[in-house]
């Protein structure tokens, strides 16, 4: 694994060397190339190896991994207790695959020169191998809630052991619908032990969620670097939603030497954009919730090689992701929410490099672009210079951002039912002649599956 590093200079005062970090993790920060500590890692490092709780708002990108990581590792080397089968001494839970897996990537970096056993278990693929990884003892275990929960229920895995716990990323888990499980895996854990906690938001779910499990916490709270986001150079274009793929086809086979993350909201859209792309002869990998896991993990390799230059993503499914050298991300359509603006761009101009960050706005999303810029304070660029600019969506109203909402919610909900309707009878068939009820076990997941 690569560590690409982070743009540090206004925080480039305290060095590794001043935490009492042991000396096999200092060799692994040089080893990786770490030099200095990322203001949130100044600020927890710390306070969590004197054992205090955390709860640190930080957003992916800021160094909140290591942040946790590092005193982790070290406390429990401190202790040297050997582990007993099927029950880790820490837990880190995080909510997507993709994260637990870069996690884990960094536990075995950080730790490399340590003796501790690091496992990473998540859904989506066969339990086999971590049931065998659980047996032969593990020191920190990563973790997404539900495989977690499965594997707790077949007796493979207990948390009575847990002295360390993170809450990776809680405002995801929520918006993934994992409160419930979360809440389960708390009730499994001791009542005493140390807890750091991290999330990008604070809704007041997450704070109440926060108050249960933190015992007098160290507040944290460390704002997505400006520079970041002035370092990327930022442009809209305006464009009618039936032109959006022509646009982005456009975009794409104007630039040869790009490497290019495309957001985009619905997993259905990704899929059709991408067969479109491919139409075009653009090779696109795509990763969205519904793909296997093992379709994602090529996609994303094949894209972090650069062997297809083109990945199209949900925001989840991209949640956390740390790719070098992306040159570009477009925004298919925009978010409400800003900060998913400031996460999506995030993914460019890593490791000091440049980056563009190109969205496609419609005369609906204009209102949203008022707020990011509002946000952001950043008035983004109009780029008029291209095949598809659409002059109505560009002198559209804007409009509150609830009202834009509600107002594209209602039009996604009529190209539904239209979508619908317009199915084929053959279907309807093939539902009536089955035979078996679903199980209680695949409803259930249905109903729980995010929408990413
Ligand atoms: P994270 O927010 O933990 O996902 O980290 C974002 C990126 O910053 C990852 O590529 C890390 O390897 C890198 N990083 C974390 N801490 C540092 C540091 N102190 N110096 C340089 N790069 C870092």
């Amino acid at each position: 694994m690569t560590f690409p590093q982070l743009n540090l200079e206004p925080m480039a005062t305290l060095n590794f060397s001043d935490f009492s970090l042991n000396n096999d993790l200092q060799k692994a920060l040089a080893d990786i190339g770490y030099k200095h500590p990322t203001p949130i890692q100044e600020q927890t490092i710390d306070l969590a190896l004197k054992g205090h709780d955390i709860l640190g708002i930080a957003q992916t990108g800021t160094g909140k991994t290591a942040a946790f990581c590092l005193p982790i590792i070290h406390n429990l080397n401190k202790t040297q207790i050997k582990t007993a089968p099927k029950s880790p001494r820490a837990l880190i839970l995080t909510p997507t695959r993709e994260l637990a897996i870069q996690i884990h990537d960094n536990l075995n970096s950080y730790g490399q020169f340590l003796n501790q056993k690091y496992t990473v278990i998540f859904g989506g693929v066969s339990q086999g191998k971590q049931v065998n990884q659980l047996r032969n003892g593990v020191d920190i275990l990563v973790a997404t809630p539900g495989r977690l929960l499965d594997l707790i229920n077949q007796k493979h895995l207990s948390l009575k052991a847990v002295e360390s716990f993170v809450l990776d990323e809680a405002d995801r888990m929520l918006d993934m619908g994992f409160m419930k499980e979360v809440e389960k895996i708390i009730k499994l854990m001791p009542k005493v032990r140390h807890n750091l906690f991290f999330s990008a938001t604070m809704p007041p779910k997450i704070q109440t969620l926060a108050n249960n499990i933190l015992y007098k916490p160290k507040k944290i709270e460390v704002t997505p670097q400006a520079t970041t986001v002035e370092k990327i150079q930022q442009t809209v274009m305006y464009v009618e939603k039936s032109n959006k793929v022509d646009l982005l086809i456009h975009l794409l086979k104007s630039n040869k030497k790009h490497k290019t993350l495309v957001f985009i909201s619905m997993k259905h859209m990704a899929n059709r954009v991408a067969t479109k792309l491919e139409a075009k002869g653009i090779a696109t990998a795509v990763i969205h919730g519904n793909k296997s896991q093992s379709a994602r993990q090529k996609a994303l390799q094949n894209f972090t090689r650069g062997d297809i230059r083109v990945m199209l993503a949900t925001d989840i499914a991209s949640r956390g992701i740390d790719i070098e050298d992306i040159t570009h991300v477009i925004n298919f359509e925009l978010s409400h929410m800003a900060e998913v603006y400031v996460h999506r761009i995030g993914r460019t101009a890593r490791a000091g490099t440049e980056g563009k960050a190109i969205s496609l706005v419609t005369g609906e999303e204009k209102s949203f672009l008022a707020h990011i810029e509002k946000t952001i304070r950043h008035k983004i660029a109009v780029d008029k210079e291209h095949p598809f600019h659409s002059e109505e969506a560009s002198q559209a109203p804007v409009m509150g951002v609830g009202k834009a909402k509600a107002s594209l919610e209602a039009q996604f909900k009529k190209a539904r039912r239209q979508h619908f309707r317009q199915k084929p009878k053959a279907n309807v068939k093939k539902a009536t002649t089955r035979t078996s009820r679903p199980s209680t076990k695949s409803k259930r997941t249905a109903k729980k599956r995010p929408n990413n």
